[in-house]
């Protein structure tokens, strides 16, 4: 109520009557049915009320801004609050621990699409060591500020918890400059020998077909996890059959922190219900467990700047009952991005399965699938750097079978091979750019 969006919101949803006074909250009275009632709301709304209408008053709870970039470009700038900022450090620790059973002295290499995403992202202030750090708040006494304990924490963390390496991204525009980049990045890994390497899915890819070709593994590598929670299965099992590794999968996004994490090699992923209730959302309405649709989260922690029911772009299902493991929490399955999904013959085709069946070619090191026209696709394809052929037939009359409209026209894909393909602006790679009129709604 103390923002306007929100406020806005909660009226138009009829939540806020006589029972319910402008100064108070719905209560415990109204519980989940009046929650339910609450629409979902996307990147753009929050964005254009931005500062005024979407923070809480400021209580002197030492707030950082933050500037996200989106895979569509939309910048969205997120207010955090101290707990908040500890909350991202205590689930970034929880990731550890659920992927890989150690969360203190783990050694990490991390190799993000965008340095500057990862290290100016949520984790914390900008890299310094943590005596210059100390140094610099007695120098200038900003050493009695919470802004001052909570930077040294996510230094602390950094620095001293875990042995964390960040490694500049790979640049694929040239067959030969990438191998010498590969070499390269291998000479690193083999140095800082981490024990978890977390990493953009095709740059993980590329990594471990390169160290197959000319070494048997990396004995100190136990687990590899792609970012974004988006690599299809067909991926990381050719990641896992090179490095002979384990792979995780975790979510997470620059807005809210990390959501949730795999136990195992599955794609599923215990969601932190503690900081998040994630829910799935299909023409308006959540739908149950196992079907697929739009991820909406709510922040549980961050008072600053409300996120309530924040569509955050992706697609997924959540997994009820319980896990092998034992852990009885939700499971999430991330499946693509919105603008990656279309709708054929009312199906939801996704980006995951797309993917699958590109990458179960072992010929195929990249791919995108353009949208020319409603039935006609172009596949481009970036065959293997180490010298397997595509079958280019298989992939086309597989992906045809999986974008056909039934009783429609059928489906045309042409097919382009190619050297490279352009990263988007924000380094990553997208599975397939749809005209807008193909996207679900
Ligand atoms: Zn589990």
């Amino acid at each position: 109520m103390e923002t306007a969006l929100f406020k806005d919101r909660l009226e138009q949803a009829g939540l806020v009557c006589g029972s319910h006074p402008q100064s108070e909250l719905p209560g415990d009275a109204c519980g989940l049915d009046c929650f339910s009632k609450l629409p979902p709301i996307g990147k753009q709304e929050i964005r254009s009320r931005f500062p005024e209408g979407v923070l809480t008053r400021d209580t002197q709870d030492s707030r950082t801004y933050r500037s996200t970039s989106g895979t569509s470009g939309e910048r969205l700038t997120v207010v955090t609050n101290f707990p908040k900022r500890e909350a991202g450090r205590a689930s970034a620790l929880h990731v550890l621990e659920v992927a890989t059973g150690r969360s203190l002295g783990a050694s990490i290499t991390d190799i993000p699409p965008n340095v500057c995403n990862s290290v100016c992202g949520l984790e914390g202030p900008p890299e310094t060591s943590v005596l210059r750090h100390i140094r610099g708040g007695l120098k200038n006494g900003s050493w009695r500020s919470e802004k001052f304990r909570s930077d040294l924490n996510g230094l602390f963390e950094r620095r001293l918890m875990f042995k964390q390496d960040i490694l500049a991204p790979l640049d694929a525009r040239s067959i030969s400059d990438l191998s010498k980049q590969m070499a390269e990045t291998w000479d690193l890994l083999d140095t800082g020998r981490p024990y978890l390497l977390r990493a953009f899915p095709q740059y993980l890819l590329w990594l471990s077909e390169y160290k197959a070709q000319r070494t048997v593994g990396s004995h100190y590598l136990k687990y590899v996890m792609p970012y974004g929670g988006l690599a299809c299965d067909s991926l990381l099992s050719r990641v896992r059959s090179a490095l002979g590794v384990e792979t995780r999968n975790m979510y997470g996004t620059s807005e809210l922190g990390s959501i949730a994490v795999s136990c195992d090699n599955h794609r599923a992923m215990h969601i932190i219900e503690s900081f998040f209730e994630v829910e799935i959302f299909r023409d308006g309405k959540t739908v149950p467990d196992g079907q697929i649709g739009e991820v909406v989260i709510t922040d549980l922690t961050n008072t600053a700047m409300p996120l309530i029911r924040y569509r955050v772009g992706d697609i997924g299902r959540i997994l009820g009952g319980s896990c092998a493991c034992g852990r009885d929490t939700k499971r999430l399955e991330i499946l693509g991005r919105v603008q990656e999904t279309l709708v054929r013959s009312s199906r939801w085709v996704t980006a995951s399965e797309i993917g699958d069946i590109a990458y179960s070619d072992r010929g195929v090191n990249n791919f995108r699938l353009d949208q020319i026209s409603t039935n006609h696709f172009e596949l481009q394809i970036v065959p293997s750097f180490f010298g397997l052929s595509p079958d280019v037939d298989s992939i086309r009359s597989r992906m045809e079978d999986l974008l056909s409209e039934g009783g429609g026209s059928p489906t045309k894909i042409t097919f382009r091979i190619l050297p490279f393909i352009q990263p988007e602006p924000n380094g990553k790679y997208l599975t397939c750019r749809l005209r807008p009129s193909s996207w679900v709604r």
